[in-house]
């Protein structure tokens, strides 16, 4: 199963990538965590990816997609995959060929997205000030709602209220995978 979980910073993605990751034993794998390993080397690109990181810009497609391909060929994602983070854009969504099952995604509303991300953390990452937090979900807003276009007109994407508590969330998204396994049999 290939399946993409959208939504803005506290929408609760990775929340629900690891409830699927446990029930399906489907890999998760998270763009943003990939870009923050690559941020820790002291090459050009590590420094380039850390400040970009930092400020709540992207990383621009054509690296993007090289790296995130380039992880996908591991043979730890040749049965599937939850991607969590990518596409993150049109030109990303549309250079991207794999065979894509379901996208869910995750809607939580600003306020509530920086409600949690406020609170939910003693210790906040490097490129969780709330300069960056506000500049990801500006871009959210600008880049990645018609990437949620995209896949709706491709009636692979399914809108869940990530306002909803965990375990409600979890259920619904669930009762969609329960119908792609049943089909993969
Ligand atoms: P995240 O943990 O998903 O919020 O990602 C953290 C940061 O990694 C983002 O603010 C971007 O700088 C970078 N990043 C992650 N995924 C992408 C992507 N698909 N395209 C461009 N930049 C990305």
């Amino acid at each position: 199963m290939r399946i993409i979980l959208i939504g803005i910073q506290g929408s609760g993605k990775s929340t629900q990538g690891n409830l699927i990751n446990e029930k399906y034993k489907i890999p998760y794998l998270s763009s943003g965590h990939i870009f923050r390993e690559i941020a820790k080397d002291k090459t050009k690109l590590g420094r380039y990816v850390k400040e970009t990181m930092n400020a709540g810009y992207l990383i621009p497609d054509s690296k993007t997609l090289t790296i995130v391909e380039e992880y996908l060929k591991k043979p730890t994602y040749k049965k599937g995959y939850i991607l969590d983070g990518f596409p993150r854009t049109v030109p990303q969504a549309k250079a991207f060929k794999e065979k894509i099952d379901k996208v869910f995604y995750l809607k939580v509303s600003d306020k509530e997205a920086l409600w949690r991300l406020s609170y939910r953390n003693d210790v906040l990452r490097d490129d969780e000030t709330l300069g960056a937090l506000r500049k990801r979900i500006e871009l959210f807003h600008e880049v990645t709602k018609p990437v949620i276009e995209y896949y709706r007109k491709k009636k692979l994407l399914i809108e869940v209220n990530g306002e909803k508590e965990i375990k409600e969330v979890f259920e619904l998204i669930d009762s969609h995978l329960k119908i792609l396994v049943k089909h993969e049999k």
